[in-house]
């Protein structure tokens, strides 16, 4: 009688990132029967969460940014906080028995014949057939190259270091920056008891209700996000008259640039909870983009000077793919990778991404999405693999 010897045992596939993205990639891969390692780097799981501002809410529903195979519970209500996300993440995890490791960073990942070597913590190699990135659109933060940016010193902090309003109370505060970060914390600030709040603006958002008349904006975001760029850009300026006031004599006009070409560009619309009325009640000013530091004063674009308290600078991050798997050709000019979801880069079978998008629909509902086409590719191909008697994710 011939026996086939029996196939050598599979390798896990490495999660890099222990996020939603990651979490939600890790739970798809397990209810396929696929062992999923997450690695995360810091003492525990939804990392970024933890670190958040102590008012954040997820701008998106509750329904709209559950992950799969968990709801939200009713009790988190329509606008989950924070910290609700953060026992989400939690139970998520126990619930589904993922297998997360803490306190491992990946610093490099390479390719070994048809393999991927994780170079870790503590000098650990781990091979995969099947890698997913998950390590965060918000990265690293992101300081421009302000000229007498290092001589301003301590008075600058970025926004990630922002959690609540208690430490600037009675302070004059400049925040840089007006995407959702930038508009939330100004909005935080003034209502937190600073004694001035300027925010400084580069290109004038555009500013949506976070509903109206019941109807979410995610949900629209949804509905036109396979729509040409033309089509939302003249949608978005229409519902714009109807939805949100012009601030133009307040120092922010519409914007020239329609919604979704900002999009495209990277940018999503600012979802408004409570920058409209701090700029309409003069607690918000608008002021000019910031050029940089001179004599321990912050020189507007307009050529004005100022000198607040403190500066919080909300203006961004990076994605910081580069020491990871820069050498691997992955990457987009833009340091984004050039393939994503359930697709890999043609040079890197076996390597995902998940999480690197920003789309309007909302980044939780694109994770699950996205960790549920990721698990079933990488299930197929195990199937396959298993069934040759060899690996081959
Ligand atoms: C202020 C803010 C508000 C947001 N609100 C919403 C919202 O309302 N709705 C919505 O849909 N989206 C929202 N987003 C966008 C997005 O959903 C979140 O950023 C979400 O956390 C992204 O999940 P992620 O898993 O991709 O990345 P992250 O949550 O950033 O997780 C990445 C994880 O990877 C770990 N890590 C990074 N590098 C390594 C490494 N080399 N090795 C090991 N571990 C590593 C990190 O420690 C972290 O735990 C918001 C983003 C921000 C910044």
């Amino acid at each position: 009688m011939v026996t086939t010897p029996p196939a050598p045992p599979l390798h896990p596939v490495y999660v890099i990132g222990g996020g939603p993205g990651g979490l939600a990639v890790a739970a798809a891969l397990r209810a396929r029967g696929v062992r999923a390692v997450v690695l995360e780097k810091s003492d525990a799981v939804g990392a970024s969460w933890r670190a958040h501002y102590d008012r954040l809410r997820l701008h998106t529903t509750r329904r709209l940014s559950a992950l799969p195979g968990l709801k939200m519970p009713r009790s988190f209500g329509r606008w989950v906080a924070r910290a609700d996300v953060v026992r989400y993440l939690e139970t998520y995890a126990e619930k589904h028995e993922l297998e997360v490791v803490t306190g491992v960073e990946v610093h490099r990942i390479e390719r070994s014949g048809a393999d991927w070597v994780l170079h870790a913590t503590g000098g650990r190699l781990l091979t995969g057939r099947a890698v997913v990135v998950a390590t965060g659109y918000n990265h690293t933060p992101h300081l421009p190259e302000w000229p007498g940016l290092h001589e301003y010193g301590e008075r600058l902090t970025h926004a990630r270091a922002y959690r609540a309003p208690g430490p600037y109370e009675g302070k004059d505060v400049l925040v840089v920056g007006v995407g959702n970060t930038g508009a939330e914390i100004a909005a935080d600030l003034a209502g937190g008891g600073a004694a001035r709040v300027r925010l400084a603006v580069r290109t004038v958002p555009h500013i949506v209700r976070r509903t109206t008349l019941g109807w979410p904006a995610q949900r629209s975001g949804i509905l036109v996000r396979r729509l040409p760029v033309f089509l939302v850009d003249r949608m978005g300026a229409l519902l714009a008259r109807f939805a949100a006031p012009d601030l133009s004599a307040y120092g922010l006009p519409r914007p020239d640039k329609g919604l979704a070409t900002r999009q495209r560009e990277g940018a999503i619309p600012v979802q408004d909870v409570g920058l409209i009325d701090a700029v309409r009640a003069g607690k918000v000013e608008i002021v000019a983009a910031v050029e940089g530091f001179e004599d321990g004063e912050v020189v507007l674009a307009d050529g004005s000077r100022i000198a607040p308290d403190a500066v919080i600078a909300a203006t961004g991050y990076r994605r910081a793919l580069e020491p990871l798997l820069g050498h691997l050709d992955v990457l987009d000019g833009r340091g984004l990778p050039v393939a994503h979801g359930a697709r890999s880069p043609r040079e890197a079978p076996g390597l995902y991404f998940t999480g690197f998008t920003n789309p309007i629909s909302g980044m939780f509902r694109e994770l699950a999405m996205d960790a549920e086409r990721i698990a079933r590719r990488i299930a197929r191909s195990r199937g396959t693999a298993r069934r040759n008697g060899r690996e081959l994710v």
